[in-house]
């Protein structure tokens, strides 16, 4: 599946953002995805959940959003710039025409909680647990 692949790549892009960062879990996910791209939401909703198991910064409650950009056709010839996922301009029937958005995949950005634990360690281990 076309999809699958997508969101593996996705997953993997954001495990390297996420260890860089120090994001100990990932709670939330956004793509842009253009209505032409091929990439169809429901199935990368589906990959994303058979994915997320195999991922230890994932987990139940982790979140996939997928913002639809509509396709926006511009006519060469009578300057019409707007919905159209055809080719040909819905107001002249003009050919010399040009997608100037709809076919988009992009990772618009993630959230998620910072290891503070990890961060502190080094101030927070030499005393010890204190009372135990
Ligand atoms: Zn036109």
């Amino acid at each position: 599946m076309h999809e699958a692949g997508l969101m593996a790549s996705v997953l993997g892009i954001i495990d390297q953002s996420r260890v860089e960062n120090n994001i100990r879990r990932v709670t939330e996910i956004t793509l842009k995805v253009g209505v032409l791209n091929g990439a169809l939401p429901d199935a990368l909703q589906f990959a994303f959940d058979a994915l997320r198991s195999e991922y230890t910064w994932l987990d139940a409650s982790s979140v996939l959003r997928i913002e639809s950009v509509p396709a926006i056709l511009l006519c060469f010839e009578c300057h019409y710039q707007g919905p159209g996922s055809e080719m040909t301009c819905p107001a002249c029937q003009s050919v010399l025409t040009q997608l100037i958005q709809g076919e988009e995949f992009d990772i618009v950005g993630f959230d998620g909680e910072v290891d503070e634990s990890r961060k502190d360690r080094s101030l927070y281990e030499p005393l010890g647990r204190g009372g135990q």
